[in-house]
């Protein structure tokens, strides 16, 4: 077990009590965790760590779990530890056994059947051990797909679904499709379901929203991986204008992985061109770090958490 680590089902219920989306956060290293814990106590806001099973083949589950119980120890603010897109009860099992607080298990491919028997078999699991889980109902598209929703919203959550779903499984959470997608070309004229969001927060009351594949893509930072080496052509994200209006009217998490992975790579990339002589590999890394850590707080002052 980890010490110090926030129930994910606190934390939850510290932003539907407030109104405010908590930032769920991606780290695949020691530099990108530490981005994000020294953001979030300049903040002092609450924050979910989040590691996806791929984070974790690459890290070695006992490197995620040590370096976040130093981390939780170290730092005076909430922080729970979430897995990310959890594809079958084996994963969500080994998340909880070796102590994380949340864990989402995704079958939003499946049949609404199929979904509901095996995310509540994870709800069974978790929460003889206080765990909170995240369900998904709805499909985003993204990177690992070549399917693309636009102007097509057959895919997005149905709202009476979504209660239905909440009820049957006895989740902690829904992630819910309005309009996002994973990765780094979202599409040009991206734009929320709004009155989709507040259909469903209408159903389901206060109950806690997830919003996925939420980046928005800054050119500032584009440009400095382009200035430096990289090819980001067509790179788009969703507005931060429509980011608020979905905190306003009900989304209570925000998962954020590709806007951090590009602060990371624009800070990487431009010490590694800068100082091109230098074999410091900490002095680049933490060129990259701290390219992070201001994307983190980028992101806490918009979801209005600080
Ligand atoms: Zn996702």
């Amino acid at each position: 077990m980890i010490k110090k680590l926030t129930a994910g089902k606190e934390i939850l219920k510290w932003a539907t009590d407030n109104g405010v989306a908590v930032g769920a956060f991606n780290f695949s290293n020691m530099e990108t965790l530490q981005a994000i814990v020294e953001a979030a106590v300049e903040k002092r806001s609450p924050i979910i760590l989040q590691v996806s099973e791929s984070a974790i083949n690459y890290m070695g589950i006992g490197y995620v779990t040590g370096m976040v119980e130093v981390a939780v120890d170290t730092a005076e603010i909430p922080i729970a530890l979430h897995l990310d897109h959890g594809k079958n009860f084996d994963i969500c099992k080994l998340c909880i056994d070796n102590g994380f607080s949340s864990v989402m298990i995704d079958k939003s491919s499946s049949s609404f059947a199929e979904n509901v028997r095996q995310t509540k078999e994870v709800v069974d699991y978790a929460q003889k051990f206080g765990v909170a889980v995240e369900g998904e109902l709805g499909i985003l598209t993204g990177i690992e797909d070549d399917v693309r929703v636009a102007g097509d919203n057959s895919l997005f959550t149905n709202p009476v679904q979504a209660l239905d779903f909440i009820e049957a499984t006895g989740i902690s959470s829904l992630a819910i499709a309005i309009g996002t997608s994973h990765g780094l070309n979202k599409g040009k004229t991206a734009c929320l379901d709004i009155d989709r969001l507040i259909a469903i927060k209408d159903k389901v009351s206060n109950f806690p929203l997830v919003l996925h594949g939420a980046s928005s893509i800054y050119p500032d930072i584009t440009d400095i991986c382009n200035q430096f080496g990289a090819i980001f052509r067509d790179a788009s994200g969703i507005n931060t204008s429509d980011i608020k209006a979905a905190i306003s009217h009900g989304i209570n998490k925000i998962n954020i992985d590709t806007d951090l992975r590009l602060a990371f790579m624009a800070g990487l990339r431009r010490s590694l061109y800068q100082t091109s002589e230098s074999i410091d590999i900490r002095m680049h890394l933490n060129s990259a770090r701290l390219f992070t850590k201001d994307l983190v707080v980028r992101k806490l002052e918009m979801f209005k958490v600080s």
